[in-house]
């Protein structure tokens, strides 16, 4: 939902020079009072703006780190992903909103940001910690035209897409771990869970939708809860540098959009294997597979078109292992 302050933000943004006030009010239809208001809320929440008589305002500089519809809106160069999109403070999971927006019938790239989840959840009825002020966790409702069995690669296109707005915004190199984190220096950063409803017929898909937590700006490791202090980081305790989350989840909505799009064309992940495949952990290398029919060990030799991990066992057989309910672990530890 764009809202006067997201499009008055956008053409601050966007102009170098002044913008009068008259020319704010006659492209948005809203009262001086109004923009005047809109100004005061935004420097409010931390942006330098200039006022200056017979010439209007001028954006100087935007806070250093800031999560709002505004922001984001303002910032992002999207056809479709991200351009319905709600902010949060807070809220018990941004899947479960992003859900119920699809039965309302909110479109395709529909987006949900919040600061912080009370019921932040990972795969198999696990949680994900969200607290606020310092991470982001967006969810992205899709509603594709193909058949159901294609929805487990999503994850791996959101997955390249993240590490790749990770170094685009951040001098970090990240990692995949198939099929659903992303590491940097072999710790934790992202986490991902996507969700599908299907007609009763289970033939068609009614709509999918991909969450993603991001530790951006927790400061220590001390602030991780024990059971996880061992495996998670964040991009900034492993960069050094606090990171603007609005940014952050521009880049990550502007790359998934081309990924998504490419992936489209051939319904697989031809057009991104090779993306995909240099930043991928464990390529080569011993893993463990931690299939709930049973645990094994083998050689990763990296994915398919399909996004299935390719592991080779002990006894020379290749198992082409299915996203849905597997772990993998390094052989001496977590990656
Ligand atoms: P794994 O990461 O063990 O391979 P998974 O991919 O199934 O498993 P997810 O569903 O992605 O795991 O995430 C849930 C798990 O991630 C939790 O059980 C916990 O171990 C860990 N976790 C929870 N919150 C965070 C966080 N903020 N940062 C890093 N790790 C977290």
């Amino acid at each position: 939902m764009k809202t006067d302050k997201s499009d008055i933000l956008t053409l601050l943004r966007n102009s170098a020079d002044y913008v009068s006030g008259q020319q704010l009010c006659d492209q948005f239809g809203v009262s001086r009072t109004a923009v005047w208001k809109v100004i005061n809320q935004l420097k409010e929440e931390g942006y330098q703006i200039e006022s200056v008589s017979r010439k209007g305002y001028r954006l100087l500089e935007s806070p250093a780190d800031i999560l709002s519809q505004s922001e984001i809106a303002s910032r992002l160069q999207t056809k479709w992903a991200g351009k319905k999109l709600y902010y949060v403070d807070s809220t018990g999971s941004t899947n479960t909103d992003a859900k119920r927006f699809a039965e309302e019938g909110d479109p395709h790239g529909t987006t949900v940001v919040a600061d912080m989840q009370t019921a932040g959840k990972g795969r198999r009825g696990r949680k994900w910690q969200s607290p606020s002020g310092i991470n982001t966790y967006f969810t992205i409702l899709l509603k594709p035209d193909f058949a159901p069995d294609k929805a487990s690669m999503l994850t791996l296109v959101m997955a390249l897409s993240v590490v790749e707005a990770i170094e685009e915004v951040t001098e970090l190199k990240a990692e995949i771990k198939w099929p659903n984190d992303i590491v940097v220096n072999k710790k934790k950063v992202v986490g991902m869970l996507t969700e599908m409803s299907t007609t009763p017929e289970m033939d068609e898909i009614q709509y999918v939708v991909v969450g993603v937590g991001v530790n951006v700006n927790i400061g220590s490791i001390e602030e991780f809860p024990d059971e996880i202090r061992e495996t998670a980081t964040s991009l900034r305790i492993e960069s050094g540098k606090q990171i603007n989350r609005a940014v952050l989840v521009e880049h990550i909505l502007e790359r998934f959009e081309q990924n998504y799009e490419k992936f489209e064309q051939t319904l697989d992940l031809s057009g991104l294997l090779d993306a995909y495949q240099s930043h991928l952990v464990n390529v080569d290398a011993q893993v463990r597979v931690l299939d709930p029919a049973g645990e094994y060990t083998g050689i990763s030799h990296g994915i398919n078109t399909t996004g299935e991990l390719i592991v080779e066992k002990e006894d020379g057989s290749i198992v082409n292992v299915y996203a849905g309910e597997v772990s993998v672990r390094g052989l001496y530890g977590y990656v």
